[in-house]
């Protein structure tokens, strides 16, 4: 089949690279020229494992290709997915749904043939009837545009693969048994051949499908947070609870991992989009338990300032702060609402100096947080170091030898906030160690 997709960043670059190696013929469509010349080249304009792979593959093999030109992508197919960033707004927990509002008005003038518009990006439930308002009124198509709902459940680090097998698809359709079903049914036939289950529901299931399941994510890792937080004050370990409570089944371990919290460019503002939603629609007091959540995640942040201080004095101008971590988790380059960058900058402004390292990261934070320092090599990085902060768990930092590490600073002194550094061996090394979550 022939279909492009709007909008080509983490989603849509590897939706359109993903599609073309399940053998359609994909033309991905972004704003941003220079996004379009790096995908042209084969290449992800950003770390995500696998995608240069796929990339380089179906741009040689004809199968994909880039352009900035909406009229290219109007004509070109009559299946159109969308994939346009759907950011928290400045100064509100709402969605900002510019960018989305402008693809489809953009888009629409070139529909003058039946078309399906199906939309990936996360929204707030009820946006669905705006998009066919909006196709409706500017394509010359009219109507016969039909809009349909399928939300992404990727995760960054294993995008392809969730991509290609993904372990739901969700499609939603203002009208039953539609011809958008038909068509998006033969788009992902191979997924759906495959035994995905495929849920087929309304527009509104299919919109806060995304909202909740992101909502769900980020309270079960707040939730064992609030317990690492009980633990520092009664003297239990969070990681052996996690392990506890874990065991049962209705509980699982996946996710529950007690540390520096969510970050990203989906759980935090999702969480917020969907209080935002809820309280726009009266249903408010049914979420309280996501203000919670978000208000314990941002605490997690406060608590490893509040440790830092502890360790080198509550003045902390003069002091020299070495930050392990800058992408919001490992295995990607993404540093939207990193917590890491948030605890980098807190210090900062309390006047320390702070040096970043990260094994993907360092171009991206260095372009957002000119004023702090960065250090690719993480041994280098905490040369003449006060403190050592693990942000971000890189499998690569806890193979880093703490004894090597320990004579490269006059101040051996480490706080975990990710758990994953062995504490025994840094001890037996030197260092004076915290984990956030054990006394
Ligand atoms: P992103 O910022 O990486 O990509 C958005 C892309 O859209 C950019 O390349 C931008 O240039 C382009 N764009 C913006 N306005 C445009 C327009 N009018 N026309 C054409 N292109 C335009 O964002 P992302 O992480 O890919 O997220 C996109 C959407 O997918 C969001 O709604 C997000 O919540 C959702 N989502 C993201 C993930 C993820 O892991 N990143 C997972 C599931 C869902």
């Amino acid at each position: 089949m022939k279909m492009t997709v709007i909008g080509c960043g983490y989603l849509g670059a590897t939706h359109a690279a993903c599609m073309a190696e399940l053998g359609h013929e994909v033309l991905g469509m972004d704003l941003d020229i220079d996004k379009v010349h790096t995908l042209n080249s084969g290449k992800a304009p950003f770390f995500e494992r696998d995608l240069d792979d796929l990339l380089a593959k179906h741009t040689a093999s004809g199968r994909l290709r880039f352009t900035a030109s909406y009229g290219e992508a109007a004509e070109f197919a009559d299946l159109h997915f969308i994939g346009v960033g759907t950011p928290q707004q400045t100064g509100t927990g709402a969605y900002d749904l510019s960018y989305l509002f402008d693809a489809v008005t953009k888009l629409a003038p070139g529909l003058s043939r039946p078309a399906v518009v199906a939309v990936k990006s996360t929204v707030p439930v009820g946006t669905a009837p705006h998009v066919a308002e909006l196709l409706h009124a500017h394509a010359p198509a009219g109507d016969l545009v039909e809009v349909a709902w399928n939300p992404e459940f990727l995760r960054e680090s294993f995008a392809v693969e969730d991509t290609l097998r993904p372990d739901r698809l969700v499609l939603g359709f203002h009208i039953e048994h539609s011809w958008a079903e038909r068509v998006l049914r033969q788009a992902f036939g191979k997924i759906i051949e495959a035994g995905t289950p495929t849920i087929v529901t309304d527009w509104a299931t299919a919109e806060l499908a995304k909202g909740a399941a992101n909502s769900f994510l980020a309270t079960k890792i707040s939730f064992i947070n609030a317990m690492a937080e009980v633990c520092e004050k009664s003297g239990a370990n969070v990681a052996e609870l996690a392990d506890i409570l874990g065991h049962d089944i209705r509980i699982g371990r996946r996710g529950m991992r007690p540390g520096l919290g969510f970050g990203g460019g989906c759980l935090p503002k999702d969480l917020r989009g969907f209080v935002t939603r809820a309280d726009e629609i009266d249903a408010g007091e049914a979420v309280g338990i996501l203000r919670e959540a978000d208000a314990v995640n941002t605490r997690r942040r406060d608590r490893v300032v509040t440790l830092a201080r502890e360790a080198l004095g509550p003045d902390l101008r003069g002091k020299r702060i070495t930050v392990w971590g800058a992408a919001f988790k490992p295995e990607t380059d993404d540093i939207r609402d990193s917590p890491a960058l948030a605890v980098a900058q807190t210090l900062h402004d309390l006047g320390a100096t702070i040096t970043i390292s990260d094994p993907q990261a360092l171009d991206n934070a260095r372009k957002l947080h000119p004023e702090l320092d960065y250090a690719q090599d993480p041994i280098a990085a905490v040369k003449d170091a006060d403190l050592l902060l693990h942000l971000t768990e890189w499998p690569h930092f806890s193979h880093i030898d703490p004894k090597r590490l320990a004579t490269r600073t006059h101040s051996p002194k480490v706080i975990d906030a990710r758990g994953t550094l062995n504490t025994d061996q840094w001890r037996d090394a030197g260092w004076i160690t915290r984990t956030l979550g054990r006394v």
